[in-house]
């Protein structure tokens, strides 16, 4: 094969070539050139890969805890051992900088925090006098976006797996180099063949195959919200169980008792995650009226900490957008905040200076923005945060939640009661207070930003049916 053309999907424990003939063209973010290409599954491809997960149900399904544990331990090793395999191909594909390498190490970490979750998991109840037993769902289809992928894939199938699932994954067309390496590594850990399949090709192609397909019983999806709710309709046809992960416009409150130099900081990390290209990014950092001047002054110099440049370099915080299309929406935010009567504080149009090639933007921190604004509402999906004031809590509340989104929400506070108190009344599926991070806890969002929760019980809990035995 050409050695820049990813042209192999996975199937019943074999790599083969896809029936599916389109190539999809793979960029480098960083310097906008072209580094190969993928051939992309299709329906036919994506008929095998289920009717392989079917084959392998009935024995994977029927495993003792301790042998699903055993797999995700091999799971766990196969992927830990191409760790700088799976960094080199972030750093490539997205442009996902060094400095978030933590990323990179979540991978095998899922399949870590899963046989955590697995060991004190029990798969029978009893209620009454009934005995209420734990079934793995069935065959399921996993749908990842390209902003991590390789985590998303090592995730979604580590809960799968310990559910006595059987899988079809669908990693984003846009990161076939990344799923290469880890299809690899999950290779070796060497589990049944057809217990896991991996079809990378089109949404509207595969992504739609399996959300259509009478076999496939569950859809766990990351990816926009306007995705999600196509798969949601689409899943109605045959009843699917599904989880979505979705987008999120998340607040980061600071409270008026907070750190001011210790808040900011912390904001702006929660809204620079993954050079902003993350769903849980804090884009909305909301401000005592009172103290809107000393956190402008804090965070106007702090944007110096935040840099963006090439993905390699070690300082650098923020990479470049995954494409041209990417770049295009972010700078259209950046025209319409300015548009809209939002100040520019730092960044704002165009690229950074000395940064001719690739798809990099300018980290740009809008002050006088109200929550009506285009750019306070819409997950832009780059490094484009927005400073908004509130009068006290209450008010910091309304604005928190006035949004169709709730993945997340970040408060910054000296006073632990006080927000605690606050975060219960989030409309959020996580609230981090001082940092704070849990990864056995669920993950998922209020509102527009899905349904359903991952990780923990929670997540594994989503690919078990209950079934009660009584008398
Ligand atoms: P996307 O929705 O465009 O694509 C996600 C995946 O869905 C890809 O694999 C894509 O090929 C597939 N897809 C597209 N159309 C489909 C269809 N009709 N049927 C089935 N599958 C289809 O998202 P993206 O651009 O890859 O990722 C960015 C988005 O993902 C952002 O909105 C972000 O907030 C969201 N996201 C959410 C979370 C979360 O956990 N909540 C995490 C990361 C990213």
């Amino acid at each position: 094969m050409d050695e820049n053309v990813i042209n192999k999907i996975y199937i019943d424990g074999e790599f083969v070539t896809p029936h599916g003939t389109e190539l999809f063209d793979l960029f480098n973010p960083a310097t906008g050139k072209v580094i190969g290409q993928v051939q992309l599954a299709d329906e036919a491809d994506t008929g095998a890969a289920v009717a392989a997960a079917k084959r392998a149900l009935p024995a994977w399904s029927a495993t003792s805890k301790e042998e699903r544990i055993d797999a995700l331990r091999r799971l766990q090793a196969a992927v830990a051992a191409r760790r700088n395999e799976i960094q080199e191909s972030v750093l490539v594909e997205y442009g996902g900088p060094l400095r978030n390498s933590y990323l990179v190490d979540s991978a095998a970490g899922a399949f870590a925090d899963m046989i955590t979750t697995l060991e004190s998991f029990d798969f029978t109840r009893h209620i009454g006098n009934a005995t209420v037993e734990m079934a793995p769902v069935g065959v399921a289809g996993l749908i990842s976006p390209w902003n991590s992928d390789a985590f998303f894939i090592c995730d979604k199938l580590a809960t799968a797996l310990a559910a006595g699932c059987t899988a079809v994954i669908k990693p984003s067309e846009m990161s076939a180099t990344q799923t290469q390496v880890v299809t690899q590594a999950l290779h070796e850990a060497g589990l049944p063949k057809g217990v896991f399949n991996i079809v990378t090709g089109r949404g509207d192609v595969v992504g739609t195959a399996i959300t259509r397909h009478p076999d496939v019983a569950r859809i766990s999806f990351t990816g926009s919200t306007a995705v999600g709710k196509v798969i949601f309709r689409e899943a109605a046809e045959t009843l699917k169980s599904l989880t979505l992960e979705l987008g999120g416009k998340s607040p980061s409150i600071i409270l008026d008792d907070a750190d001011l130099e210790e808040a900011v900081t912390g904001a702006l990390m929660a809204g620079f995650v993954n050079s902003g290209q993350a769903c849980v990014a804090g884009t909305r950092i909301l401000v005592p009226e009172s103290r809107l001047d000393e956190v402008l002054a804090i965070a106007t110099a702090k944007m110096a900490d935040f840099p963006a440049g090439d993905p390699r370099d070690p300082v650098t915080a923020i990479g470049p957008m995954v494409s041209e299309r990417q770049w295009e929406r972010v700078q259209s935010y950046i025209r319409r905040g300015v548009e809209d009567g939002a100040r520019i504080v730092a960044g704002g149009p165009g690229r950074p200076e000395g940064l001719a090639d690739g798809y990099f933007v300018r980290p740009t921190l809008f002050a006088d923005v109200t929550n009506d604004m285009t750019i306070a509402r819409e997950e832009i999906f780059g490094p484009v945060l927005s400073i908004l004031t509130y009068r006290d809590d209450d008010d910091a509340v309304e604005i928190a939640n006035d949004t169709n989104y709730g993945l997340h929400a970040y408060l910054f506070s000296s006073d632990p009661a006080r927000a605690h108190r606050m975060a219960s009344r989030l409309e959020a599926g996580r609230v981090a207070i001082n940092g704070g991070y849990e990864p056995l806890a669920p993950f998922g969002g209020f509102k527009q930003s899905g349904i359903g929760r991952e990780y923990g019980t929670f997540g594994l809990e989503g690919f078990l049916e209950p079934r009660s035995v009584m008398g």
